[in-house]
């Protein structure tokens, strides 16, 4: 009986999608409760890969689907969005192609900072959530979202989870995430009510805590005791590594079946030493609340996989600004999301400040569309005689050196007093943190030795055996209290970033 009516459901939805209108949040919404159901009825399902919701299209149907959904898109914003009215020309969507569009300005988080609510889709009538993000500048970002971008994004997400068998009745979900990051906590918090799992709101609480609460036994139905599935920073997940490795725990005091991540790079010794020592497999997505609901989920190869009928991925020459279309190519991440599934705050071309390289990825995943790597932050990349080195690349390169602190914390001088990373072919010098009682001599020389097979060309390397000061940033570290941190050091605002 659940079987035809889900089905029911989800012809219903993929109709809606079909004729580019959005689905009502009630049928998203009851596919949760017909999975709950099935839960209930069969137990947890086999569980693996993960189910897709959605449906496949060949390339050129996608490129068609995608297309008509950008006319959409751009016939929206210029119409009701009093930003693009004035910037575009009022007949902006009609004719346009996917090449065509490669042709439009981007839009920065500067030109939201500047114009604010002139984003705003005047005939949105549900706008909910307001987000504020500290910026590099120190100067906020906010935006708006709106009952349905929010509920359907939970939908989406407790489907996906209870479909797959990750978010079920019998889980126990702990979430430190920041409080801070309010789409990213309210959804966290929504799917798991929809899918019926019990959450562990903690937030970033001084890591010693959270270890605790994952190793507690608890009294909770279904048997499970302690907590089965935990969400947090990548870096945070590491530090919980570091931390737990310190006091001696290891796999066996916990319970997780799942641990998942995002907001870092997931460099592959983080993920190592992730699925190490939780000894539960590592998932990860890509994600901000600017491009909502485009997202990508990281496959067993450590690619992210997009659906791009949601939005339109654009890979662009950080320098040349000419879009990117080969495999191997990296660039900048400018994403579109399409109306109508995103309609309260509208972007064209979000120039997302990260860097991704194309990729061609043979794993089975199921999406229609692009394929990346994810390298980082563009403000950490370093161009050196011609070449690019990105934040994945000195990750991957410093992650192996023996000594070097977990997670990897690393600065490299600036060349001027603005702060800006090198740019040119002058040799690099670069501050790395070792972890305690190493040889700080044998850190440096292996560092420097890594960098330099690399291909950079290094002048001095000096290892610290406290975090320095300008070291490349992790998002939470600001917001634990400073005697949390080691001896000596706080983070200056100015040198932590939001998205
Ligand atoms: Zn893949």
């Amino acid at each position: 009986m659940h079987v035809i009516e889900a089905l029911a459901v989800q012809m219903r939805v993929a109709f809606m999608r079909a004729i580019l209108r959005r689905p009502a949040l009630g049928d998203l919404q009851r596919m949760v409760q017909l999975a709950r159901a099935d839960f209930a009825a069969l137990g947890p399902p086999a569980g693996g890969a993960g189910v897709p919701v959605g449906y496949s299209f060949t390339p050129a149907e996608a490129r068609a689907v995608q297309a008509r959904l950008l006319r959409h898109t751009l016939r929206n914003a210029v119409q009701n969005v009093p930003y693009y009215r004035e910037l575009l020309r009022p007949d902006a969507h009609r004719g346009v192609s996917l090449a065509s569009f490669a042709g439009f300005p981007v839009t920065t988080k500067d030109d939201i900072r500047r114009h604010g609510d002139r984003f705003l889709n005047r005939r949105c009538t549900d706008v909910a959530l307001y987000i504020e993000t500290s910026g590099t500048t120190g100067s906020r970002l906010g935006m708006y979202l709106s009952t349905y971008e929010l509920e359907a994004w939970a939908a989406g997400v407790a489907l996906a989870g209870a479909t797959a068998g990750n978010l079920t009745p019998a889980d126990v979900q702990q979430v430190n995430l920041a409080a801070e990051s309010r789409g990213d906590w309210y959804v966290a918090e929504r799917a798991a009510g929809l899918a019926g799992t019990t959450a562990i709101m903690q937030g970033t609480v001084p890591p010693r805590d959270a270890l605790v609460s994952l190793a507690a036994e608890r009294s909770l139905p279904w048997r499970r005791s302690k907590v089965s599935t935990v969400t947090a920073e990548t870096t945070y997940l590491v530090e919980l590594v570091r931390v737990g490795r310190e006091q001696g725990m290891t796999a066996a005091d916990f319970a997780l079946r799942r641990v998942t991540g995002g907001g870092d790079v997931a460099a592959s010794h983080y993920v190592r030493a992730i699925e190490g020592f939780f000894g539960a497999p590592y998932a990860d997505a890509y994600g901000a609340s600017e491009i909502v609901p485009v997202m990508a989920l990281r496959c067993r190869n450590g690619f992210y996989h997009f659906d791009e009928t949601v939005g339109l991925i654009e890979l662009i020459d950080a320098v040349t600004r000419k879009p990117l279309t080969m495999n191997g190519a990296r660039g900048c991440l400018v994403v579109t999301p399409f109306f109508p599934w995103r309609h309260c705050f509208p972007l064209i071309r979000y120039w997302t400040g990260d860097m991704a390289e194309r990729a061609d990825c043979r794993c089975g995943a199921t999406q229609n569309g692009g394929v990346f790597r994810i390298l980082g932050r563009e403000r950490y990349n370093i161009f050196q005689s011609g070449r690019l080195f990105t934040q994945w690349d000195c990750l991957e390169t410093l992650g192996g050196v023996p000594g070097a602190s977990l997670p990897l914390r690393y600065w490299v001088e600036p060349t001027d007093a603005a702060g800006a990373t090198p740019l040119g072919d002058r040799p690099l010098k670069v501050h790395i943190q070792a972890v305690p009682s190493s040889d700080l001599v044998a850190v440096a020389a292996a560092s420097r030795a890594a960098l330099e097979s690399a291909g950079l060309s290094v002048a001095e390397v000096v290892a610290h055996m406290h975090p320095h000061f300008h070291h490349f940033p992790l998002r939470w570290e600001r917001r634990l209290p400073a005697h949390e941190l080691g001896p000596a050091d706080t983070v200056p605002a100015a040198l932590t970033e939001g998205r």
